[in-house]
């Protein structure tokens, strides 16, 4: 029987894979695959604005789960994550953030030449198409509608009206414009005109279907890479119980997410020898920085009882705050995104506790988590999940920026603007603080770093994303992330494989 070739193989059909299986694919004379673990995106909930949270915990969800979190009290945090077309893009919350400049500067300053905020700020306009107009910082005509918070139930005046009055900008300020921090206002979104979740698949993958150049496989769960004298030759994938293999003279891209691309490189034989090892595992290249730098963002709920009975939203948020708790350190990032929440949001009424009245909600999330973790192999068994441990809250430093947290929203909660709203806090109220934060966090499913990009000893690719040490492999997904952004991740890992699709391109 002939062997199947192609000239690029890409693993996992998620943003990033998406974005890769449509640049590559736009030359004619490239033969593309795209593999995928899950099915097609047919599930009606994907489509719907307020539907995702129905599908976490289907079987378009990995449902992966950490270890025992000692800062935690032990507690083990499930992570959903998408095993469909469009991976997470399709379960998201659609909320399209960027991260903040002194992000990407700092990617560079670790000797990633090329992804300074200068350099990726046009890959970040190519991915859009704001409905807000073109300008310095935006663009039209790109694959990706982004939009203000098209629901008018979740905009809160009261909360960006409070929050310049607790002296930040606002309200009318845009977090992915010229300044992205110490402001607050509307949330943007990935939503088309017509109402619809706009994921990675519906935005590359469906205009781009027909191409004769392009074979999109599902079911298909690569269980590793095929490497020969040091060069990447091709994948092995299950389909329906049958072991394939596929070939490339090319390249081999894995686009898994930060969870099972360094998972599929492990089996493979590439990561730290020692656990290689130990797992009977063939060392194709030592590289002791595979699933290390995991770094993963917590977001905390603050409860307040609402004097307004206000219609329910449709999203989970519609408003957000970035600020640094940390201000005025030089070189310092935002570590603080406070999104509110008017009014107990129709996506998550199944879950909400009653309590006996309306509610409103602030949500601190952590985003520069300095608590750093790992992914390991379970076993050699390619159907086993990794084992996850993102060591959340294990530096003091992480619980501090929430406590702080508290402080601005005591101060916003406070304020005339907010007045209406405020009928007392809820949670943590009277609860113990450093308590209330170990027993509440979760995680806001942006795992990153574990694979990432640089030139120390832990780096496992390079500034053009190939593999260290193996030829014709790179990865392109949020793994590459030397640190995660500031902000949600989905938009950052888009733009990490528009950029990618170029370099390979020219
Ligand atoms: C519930 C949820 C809410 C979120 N909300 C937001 C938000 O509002 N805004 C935002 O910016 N970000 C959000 N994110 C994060 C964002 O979606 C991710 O950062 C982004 O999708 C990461 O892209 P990726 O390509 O690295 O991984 P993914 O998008 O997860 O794609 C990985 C793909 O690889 C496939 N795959 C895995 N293993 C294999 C294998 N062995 N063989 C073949 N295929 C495989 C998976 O099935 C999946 O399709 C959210 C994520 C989740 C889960």
């Amino acid at each position: 029987m002939a062997k199947s070739s192609f000239d690029y193989i890409i693993i996992g059909a998620g943003a990033a894979g998406c974005v890769l299986a449509n640049r590559l694919s736009s030359q004619a004379a490239n033969k593309v695959l795209l593999l995928e673990a899950g099915e097609t995106d047919t599930n009606e909930h994907i489509h719907q604005l307020g539907g995702f949270t129905q599908l976490w915990g289907s079987d378009v969800d990995w449902k992966f789960t950490t270890s025992e979190q000692k800062a935690l009290n032990g507690r083990q945090i499930l992570i959903n994550q998408g095993k469909v077309i469009g991976g997470s893009s399709s379960i998201n919350a659609m909320m399209h953030v960027r991260g903040n400049p002194r992000n990407f500067d700092c990617w560079r300053e670790q000797g990633n030449e090329g992804w300074g905020y200068e350099d990726v700020l046009p890959y970040f306009k190519k991915i859009e198409d704001y409905d807000g107009g073109e300008s310095p910082y935006h663009a039209t005509g790109g694959p990706m509608s982004v939009r203000d918070c098209p629901d008018i139930n979740a905009r809160s005046e009261h909360f960006m009206n409070g929050a310049v009055e607790a002296g930040y900008d606002g309200p009318n300020w845009d977090y992915n414009g010229a300044r992205q921090e110490n402001g607050a206002g509307l949330l943007q979104f990935n939503i088309t005109k017509d109402g619809q979740r706009h994921s990675a698949a519906t935005a590359y993958l469906d205009p781009v279907r027909s191409r004769t150049n392009l074979t999109i496989t599902t079911g298909a769960e690569v269980t590793k890479i095929l490497i020969e004298n040091g060069r990447t030759v091709g994948v092995e994938y299950n389909q329906a119980g049958e072991t394939k293999q596929v070939y490339t003279d090319g390249e081999v891209i894995v686009c898994a997410g930060a969870f099972v691309s360094p998972k599929i490189l492990m089996l493979s034989g590439i990561g730290p020898a020692d656990q290689l090892q130990a797992h009977g595992i063939d060392i194709a290249v030592d590289l002791p920085g595979v699933g290390q730098n995991l770094q993963d963002h917590l977001q905390l709920p603050v409860i307040y009882r609402s004097n307004v009975e206000l219609p329910t939203p449709t999203l989970l948020t519609g408003n957000v705050l970035f600020t640094s708790t940390k201000n005025g350190r030089p070189g310092s990032t935002p570590d603080l995104q406070l999104n509110f929440i008017p009014a107990a949001p129709a996506p998550l009424l199944p879950v909400l506790p009653d309590f006996g009245g309306p509610v409103c909600i602030f949500l601190p999330i952590l985003v520069q988590p300095q608590s750093i973790g790992e992914v390991k192999l379970r076993s050699a068994n390619p159907y086993e999940a990794p084992v996850i441990n993102p060591n959340y809250l294990q530096a003091e430093a992480d619980v501090q920026v929430f406590q702080r947290a508290l402080e601005i929203i005591r101060t916003i909660a406070g304020a005339t603007a907010f007045g209406d709203l405020n009928g007392g806090e809820i949670a943590p109220g009277a609860m113990e603080l450093d308590e209330f934060i170990r027993a509440n966090v979760s995680t806001l499913w942006h795992p990153a770093g574990t694979c990432k990009m640089g030139q120390d000893a832990m780096a496992v690719v390079s500034a053009d994303l190939r593999v260290k040490g193996i030829d014709g492999l790179r990865v392109g997904d949020a793994s590459v992330m030397p640190q995660v952004t500031s902000g949600n991740t989905h938009v950052p890992t888009l733009m990490i494989a528009e950029k990618l699709a170029d370099m390979i391109l020219v």
